[in-house]
């Protein structure tokens, strides 16, 4: 049994209809989005801004309350839970954010916000044990206990964002979502975190849902691959086949838009950025959620929505038009 499995999840937002008399609409943001993790595993997601990624990494958690399919948590849907055991299982699933010191209360210590968690979670634990607990949780991101009494303005983003992984960490989790956990921060700095990431989960046998732009990093650390385009996944692949041959068209324009390191490489590259009109999600296609911006469409395309196909390797992809694929 995996440890987490998403069944068709649907997340939208309820918005007020046209008219003054009409009833409120639900915005899609995420549609039919399915995939399994297993603990030790980290699985990256990937898809450009606005395609309904973070909404999905936060639903899981119910920070969104889903409006259709299911969020499976070692067996039990989490939806037909009672609210005191659902409290419970949240402790095992946290979450970093984009932004560290948007995400820190600048009023409260650094003891006080990695302890946070275990006030809610763990209302049994006395104030010595919490301290305890931020104390250990700190000293697995590499920050010692003259951390406790500082403020976040007194931390760099790498600090800020190892004491908003520390408070991840503080209750014992089994999964954290990590959404776009360094693209706030240098590069330099950004290295030194995903490895602290990667240190973390073969320690404890984390599971993570890495939500990331940023291909190379995704590379580095996933295991498998979630393609996001217009809030549906439009390709999930093994890491090493989605990197060495992405199948879906949007995944090819993807990966063809990172820039090369190499200037003259990087001159002399094509135009591959991907260009046409993206659709509004107040207003979806009824065909292929990428038909408008695909090089490759077919009338077909416009008219009838793709759904996900396996191919060889354990991959999965939502097009019309891929063939064989080994
Ligand atoms: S179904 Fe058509 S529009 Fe969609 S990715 Fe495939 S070829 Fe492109």
């Amino acid at each position: 049994m995996p440890l987490l499995e998403v069944d068709r999840l649907d997340v939208g937002y309820t918005i007020p209809g046209e008219g003054l008399l009409s009833r409120p609409r639900i915005l899609p943001i995420v549609r039919e989005a399915s995939f399994d993790l297993d603990a030790g595993r980290t699985l990256g997601i990937v898809g450009e801004s606005g395609c309904g990624k973070s909404t999905l990494g936060r639903a899981i958690l119910r920070l969104n309350k889903p409006t259709g399919g299911k969020v499976i948590w070692q067996g039990e849907d989490m939806a037909s839970l009672p609210a005191e055991t659902l409290r419970r299982k949240r402790a095992e699933l946290q979450i970093i954010f984009q932004d560290p010191l948007a995400a820190l209360d600048p009023r409260m210590t650094v003891l006080a916000s990695v302890t946070r968690p275990l006030v809610t979670f763990a209302p049994g634990l006395s104030r010595r044990d919490r301290e305890v607990k931020a104390r250990e949780a700190l000293e697995r991101v590499g920050l010692g206990p003259d951390f406790l009494g500082r403020y976040p303005h007194e931390l760099s983003g790498g600090q800020a964002q190892r004491v908003g992984i520390a408070r991840a960490l503080v209750g014992g989790p089994k999964l954290v979502v990590c959404d776009e956990p360094v693209s706030a921060l240098d590069v330099s700095v950004q290295a030194q975190v995903v490895n602290l990431l990667m240190d973390l989960q073969d320690q404890l046998g984390l599971a993570l849902i890495f939500i990331s732009h940023n291909l190379a990093v995704v590379r580095q650390m996933a295991h498998e691959v979630v393609v996001m385009c217009l809030g549906r996944v439009v390709e999930k692949a093994p890491r090493r086949a989605f990197f060495d041959r992405p199948l879906h068209p949007y995944s090819r324009a993807l990966m063809d838009a990172v820039p090369e390191p190499d200037p003259k490489r990087e001159r002399a590259r094509r135009g591959t950025a991907i260009t046409g009109e993206i659709p509004s999600v107040l207003n979806p296609p009824a065909g292929c959620v990428f038909a408008t911006r695909c090089p490759l469409v077919q009338p077909r395309c416009h008219k009838e929505r793709p759904e996900l196909r396996g191919f060889a390797g354990g991959r999965q992809a939502a097009c019309h038009f891929i063939e064989g694929a080994t």
